[in-house]
């Protein structure tokens, strides 16, 4: 089975907008076991749609498409679809149902325009959008030679997008290959060392065509370890992945800090949190950085663990152990989290010193600055918000040496 994915919309053949979902559609086929051996980008014509739809069905068995699903007039996608399947648009009225029942939870009346969201080429299938008002759709396209291929319409929202292919499109895919079992992820969150150390900490794990497939990728000095277990069945995919978590839990020991959509954060605050620990914190070099980080975090874990943060001046006369101590007194939290200015070594790097201040005393560390510019302090704020989790790993399980200095 091989597929195509297109992607419609002027903002994307204009270059306003970067075509993110072709790459993300394209991981995710690739996870399934699908090849995909052609992108296309195609502008918001029915002209071009229609030709773009064409040539992808006469050589994939499996077209993803995002976009121009709106109500508006520009929103083609499923008029081109209506016309390569030389189908007529008939209102669905399960779609219907869905269109406006969006608008009536809110208190609208439904525009006429969105009508057109319920229309669907005779013989396709409804994709529900549980996150927005456009359904997707799932149409069979014929193919000269007489075969046929799938085509799946999903909206441009990423978000929407993504929810759909987990929801249908997935389940859609794996029915059409039984023989092939079913596919399982799950995702493990690594920070502290570079994707090439952690590659070299799993010897075997990351190697193309294992099954398990183990991927690695990294954003902003997070890693990610993606498992792809295939099985006959859940449970048979779940036990394999189980046993490659353990695997590299033993491998990367205090490196994994969480699973699926953690952050370095969200583990830092679910640390504090376990130890019935407050936090508040004051930096310089990471300009604010780091109290945006922990209190999202704490928000979305529920809130009162950060106490708040202060971003001091660049000049201001603190060393990093006054503040963290002061940032501690001052917000009356248990733990005090500083960030010092930028410095340079003897060797002419530029580092920022980390402090952490807890009733049991304070723990410094140098950080040295790498990458451009924002993303070496996107580097440090993480490295300074992760020094929260493994302190508090280290008090939890003595066997785990971390060296720390005496007010
Ligand atoms: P809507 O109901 O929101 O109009 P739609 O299916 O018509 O959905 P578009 O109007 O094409 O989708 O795009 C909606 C949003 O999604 C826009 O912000 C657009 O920039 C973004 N988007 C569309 N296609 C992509 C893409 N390929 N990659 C990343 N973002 C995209
Ligand atoms: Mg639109």
């Amino acid at each position: 089975m091989r597929a195509e994915v297109i992607a419609i919309g002027d903002e994307l053949t204009t270059g306003a907008r970067l075509d993110t979902n072709s790459q993300w559609l394209s991981a995710e086929l690739a996870v399934l076991g699908i090849p995909v051996i052609f992108h296309t980008t195609a502008t918001d014509t029915l002209e071009a749609g229609a030709e773009a739809f064409r040539i992808a069905a006469g050589r994939a068995d499996v077209v993803v498409a995002t976009g121009g699903l709106g109500p508006t007039a520009d929103d083609l996608t499923r008029d081109v679809l209506a016309a390569v399947a030389c189908q007529p648009l008939e209102l669905s009225a399960e779609a219907l149902v869905v269109v406006e029942s969006r608008f009536a939870r809110r208190g609208m009346a439904m525009p006429e325009t969105n009508r057109r969201q319920a229309l669907f080429p005779r013989g396709s299938r409804v994709i529900p959008n549980p996150d927005g008002t456009a359904p997707g759709l799932d149409v069979d396209l014929p193919r000269p030679d007489g075969g046929g291929s799938r085509v799946f319409a999903l909206p441009g929202v990423p978000a929407e997008m993504q929810l759909m292919w987990r929801q249908t499109v997935v389940p859609a895919l794996l029915a059409m290959q039984p023989e092939r079992g079913t596919i399982v992820q799950r995702r493990i969150k690594c920070f502290g060392a570079g994707e090439s150390a952690i590659e070299q900490m799993l010897p075997d794990l990351v190697r193309r065509g294992r099954e398990p497939l183990v991927g690695i990728t990294a954003h902003e000095a997070t890693i990610t370890l993606r498992i792809a277990a295939r099985g006959r069945d859940e449970a048979a995919c779940r036990a394999l992945i189980a046993a490659d978590e353990v695997t590299i839990r033993g491998c990367l020991g205090p490196l994994v800090y969480g699973v699926e959509d953690d952050e370095v954060e969200d583990a830092a605050i679910r640390a504090a949190r376990a130890a019935g620990l407050s936090l508040a914190s004051a930096e310089i070099g990471t300009q604010g950085r780091v109290a945006a980080l922990l209190a999202q975090a704490d928000a979305r874990g529920g809130g009162r663990v950060f106490r708040g943060g202060r971003v001091l001046a660049p000049d201001a006369p603190d060393d990093p152990t006054s503040s963290a101590v002061r940032a501690r007194h001052d917000a009356g939290a248990d733990l005090g989290l500083a960030i010092g200015p930028p410095q340079t070594d003897a060797e002419g790097k530029t580092t920022l010193d980390i402090v952490l201040a807890s009733a049991a005393g304070v723990e410094r560390v140098t950080h040295r600055l790498g990458g451009g510019a924002s993303l070496a302090l996107s580097r440090a704020a993480k490295t300074a918000v992760d020094l929260v989790r493994r302190s508090l790993l280290a008090t939890r399980s003595p066997q785990v040496s971390h060296p720390t200095e005496a007010v």
